[in-house]
């Protein structure tokens, strides 16, 4: 399936250019040189490398109840 899309194209790791925020804690900062999972929803999503392991694994756990959902 070489055409297939990728929906979750945007989802990436990036190095932090200057301090962020952590959009899933506010207690949370990115310092800058900080490597850290983004996304866009649609503005620019931040989320710091201690929070990201939890939003994938929802996102996964969405996935696979929708795969299941088909069938
Ligand atoms: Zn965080």
């Amino acid at each position: 399936m070489p055409n297939t899309r990728n929906i979750v194209k945007d989802f990436r790791v990036e190095t932090a250019v200057g301090a962020r925020k952590c959009h899933a804690s506010s207690l949370h900062t990115i310092k800058a040189g900080e490597k850290h999972f983004a996304y866009n929803d649609p503005g620019r999503i931040n989320i710091c490398i201690k929070c990201a392991p939890v939003i994938l694994k929802v996102a996964e756990s969405h996935v696979a109840k929708v795969r299941q959902e088909l069938q």
